[in-house]
């Protein structure tokens, strides 16, 4: 027999959302059980302790400055944060070239840095016109949304070449997936719910400007701790029946039988529970649109952050390449010293498709002709392989073809019976983000609190 639990509300996964959701709802004096498939709390966060005790993060890292509910939480459990290393020269390498800069833009030519800031104007405005809560209102909602960030990116004035290909690149960042597969309205509610693209890019005053102390993990780990006994790891949830007055969530090894239920997985793994009633078609068709893509994200660790001495900021960028992106990602304390590395969308899948020793040449060539000799001698390399985690399958979100956002979008958010729904795909601020799972979470509790 099953074991049995009843509770006023089981929350499916232990991300930050469905974390949140539960602190919450046990603060508003709710019985609450949290299952989560992993061994392991924190969802597509996952810091790693390395033998001398320093903490990197395999998955999510940065909070930026407007990020205030996840700084709320992690004031709440005592956690603190410190600013990204971003002293010295960043570096783009351009062919046979490598360029050194300060600040946001790159030494390329004059009429490519014009036009891409015209089209990041552009697109600014859009984003603006594009309600936070419902962008699928949007005045221009069906015509942005017929259309792919592919379509614009080719139309949006900037001249071909470096200029291009990095401000692609970039845009490949934040959805990972193929960008003729992700609909422009889906940029436009990106950049409108993080304020501006360059903050999305940015490290000061943008969405990577901080760390956090101890790893992004950390929070999450206090809040499981408060949570005690009503934590269960490793109980993937396979199914979910509704009744008139009860919600039962099951694992097959434990059943909870409860008032309401918050689902946090990342939309296309909703699909593997067995719902009764059934989810309906508009339902199902959005989960398995809303995949997320294939990004590379590769800590290379050593004794010291050596560049920083030589004059160098950590964050170099190469479209195309093993190491498309990299930053400077080493603890305050700045020992040990850590690069995390990232290749996006079809770039990663291509680097994927390496042997692993293949995998390593190709970063650490990168690095040491971009840092110097001491690159090639890393202490640790750790990869992750996040679209091949049973329980994420994509990174860092889910990003939406052209047609879905207007069509299904105001699902996102509907609950279904006596089942809510959180997790950062359903945010609006910070949509995509870990302060967007917070807010996530905290709505979702918000509903079952007023509901009850
Ligand atoms: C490599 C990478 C880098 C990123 N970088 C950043 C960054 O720097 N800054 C930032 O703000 N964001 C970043 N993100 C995005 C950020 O990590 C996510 O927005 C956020 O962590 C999502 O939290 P969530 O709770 O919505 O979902 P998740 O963290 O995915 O939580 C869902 C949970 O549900 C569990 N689960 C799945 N299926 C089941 C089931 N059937 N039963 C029970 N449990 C289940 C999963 O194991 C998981 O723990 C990054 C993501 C990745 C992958």
């Amino acid at each position: 027999m099953p074991e049995r639990i009843d509770a006023d509300v089981c929350v499916v996964g232990a991300g930050y959302a469905g974390l949140t959701a539960a602190r919450r709802l046990s603060q508003g004096a709710k019985s609450v059980v949290v299952l989560e498939a992993r061994d392991r709390v924190g969802g597509r966060i996952w810091t790693q302790h390395l033998s001398d005790g320093a903490a990197v993060d395999r998955g999510g890292a940065w909070l930026g400055p407007k990020h205030d509910a996840i700084f709320g939480l992690a004031r709440e459990v005592g956690v603190s944060t410190y600013k990204t290393w971003v002293k010295g020269a960043h570096l783009l390498v351009d062919g046979e070239r490598t360029r050194r800069y300060t600040g946001l833009i790159p030494k390329i030519s004059p009429l490519a840095v014009v036009t891409i800031a015209l089209a990041q104007v552009r697109l600014d405005r859009m984003a603006k016109k594009v309600p936070l809560e419902t962008p699928w209102t949007a005045k221009r909602a069906a015509e942005w949304d017929a259309r792919s960030v592919a379509w614009w990116i080719e139309r949006s004035g900037i001249t071909a070449g470096i200029g291009r290909d990095l401000f692609e690149m970039a845009v490949r960042g934040l959805f990972t997936g193929d960008l003729n597969d992700t609909s422009f309205l889906h940029l436009l509610f990106l950049v409108r719910a993080h304020g501006s693209i360059n903050t999305l890019f940015s490290i000061e005053g943008g969405s990577q400007e901080n760390m956090v102390e101890g790893g992004a993990g950390s929070i999450a780990r206090r809040v499981a701790d408060d949570l005690g006994d009503s934590m269960r790891l490793s109980s993937p949830v396979r199914s979910i029946t509704q009744g008139d007055d009860h919600v039962l969530v099951d694992t097959g090894a434990l059943t909870v039988s409860a008032r309401h239920a918050v689902v946090t997985v990342p939309p296309a793994l909703a699909v593997d529970i067995a719902f009764d009633p059934v989810l309906p078609d508009d339902r199902l068709t959005l989960y398995r649109s809303a995949v997320a893509g294939p990004e590379s994200k590769t800590l290379v660790v050593y004794d010291e952050p050596f560049w920083r001495a030589d004059g160098f900021s950590g964050q170099t960028s190469q479209p195309g390449s093993a190491c498309e992106v990299t930053l400077d990602a080493s603890p305050a304390t700045g020992s040990p010293g850590v690069i995390a590395s990232f290749a996006f969308g079809a770039v990663a899948e291509r680097f994927d498709a390496l042997d692993p020793a293949e995998r390593r040449r190709a970063v650490l060539d990168a690095l040491t002709r971009r840092l110097g000799p001491r690159a090639a001698s890393p202490v640790e390399f750790i990869e992750t392989a996040w679209w091949a985690e049973e329980w994420t399958r994509g990174c860092s979100m889910a990003h939406l073809p052209p047609g879905i956002l207007t069509r299904y979008g105001p699902l996102l958010r509907e609950p279904f019976g006596r089942v809510h729904w959180a997790g950062t795909e359903t945010s609006t601020t910070s949509h995509g983000a870990i302060d967007g799972a917070v807010r996530s979470g905290e709505r979702a509790a918000a509903e079952i609190l007023d509901r009850s």
